[in-house]
């Protein structure tokens, strides 16, 4: 589980986040969503332990990790301005992870099979990312990043480069991929089509605030305000 407790980030004298509570059950999937600079950003890198928080507690697990530095969190996080090392081939990319983690190298090359097969990478796993189109390099970064099976897969808007027909294959794959491993998912993203085909649980954010967490159904049929009702496109 994920679990946060009144969490709060201060830059200077701006509050990026304030008062963010909730708890994530182990495998769920879970959706941020909310304007642009309402804080969503800021509470992935809190999770993954690039931000630290100003006050409240994370718990991973049964874990408090506040104090945890990121790379001692079982945590992987995709960025949307993700970064492929340019002199590994797809499979090196892919596997960078589990060696960083000395994985046997046979187990190595059965994760990254089983990636590869479950984002349509097969052909390409000798390829260097130059050679990939946008949406093929994304996928990798995605595949780096389950490779490891992480405890916790944070996401930050990481369709949004893609063009809506790959946006909405990669989503499918994403889902048959949560559906098949089961891993704890924060997911970040503007797309209310992503929001509810994918969440187990929306948490809607506006200034740093969360303003409901519910499941899909709910939170379009009883949205908590009009910020809500507006921002997932409620019937009046
Ligand atoms: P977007 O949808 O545009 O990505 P977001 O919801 O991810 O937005 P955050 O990046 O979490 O928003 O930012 C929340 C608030 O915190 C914003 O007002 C932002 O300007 C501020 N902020 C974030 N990082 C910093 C920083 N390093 N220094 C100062 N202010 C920051
Ligand atoms: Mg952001």
């Amino acid at each position: 589980s994920v679990s946060l407790e009144s969490i709060k980030r201060k830059f200077n004298n701006v509050t990026a986040i304030e008062d963010i509570t909730f708890n994530i059950p182990d495998g769920e999937f879970w959706v941020l969503v909310g304007p642009s600079g309402c804080g969503k950003s800021t509470i992935l890198r809190t999770i993954a332990g690039l931000e630290t928080a100003t006050s409240g507690k994370l718990y991973i697990g049964d874990k408090l990790m506040n104090n945890v530095p990121a790379r001692q969190r079982d945590v992987a996080m995709v960025f949307q301005n993700y970064a492929l090392y340019p002199h590994m081939t797809v499979a090196e990319n892919i596997a960078f992870g589990l060696r960083m983690r000395k994985v046997e190298p046979k187990v190595v090359q059965e994760r990254v099979m089983m990636v590869a097969r479950s984002l349509a990478l097969e052909h390409l796993l000798e390829r260097k990312p130059k050679q990939l189109s946008g949406g093929q390099q994304q996928r990798v970064a995605l595949g780096r990043a389950i490779a490891r099976q992480p405890q916790v897969f944070l996401l930050d808007e990481p369709l949004s480069n893609l063009d809506a027909q790959l946006r909405d294959d990669t989503r499918a794959e994403l889902k048959e991929l949560h559906h098949n491993l089961g891993i704890t998912t924060v997911y970040v993203t503007h797309d209310q089509v992503e929001a509810m085909t994918l969440a187990d649980q929306i948490v809607v954010l506006n200034r740093g605030r969360i303003q409901q967490i519910g499941e899909p159904q709910e939170i379009y049929a009883k949205p908590a305000n009009r910020m809500v009702a507006t921002f997932v496109g409620s019937p009046p």
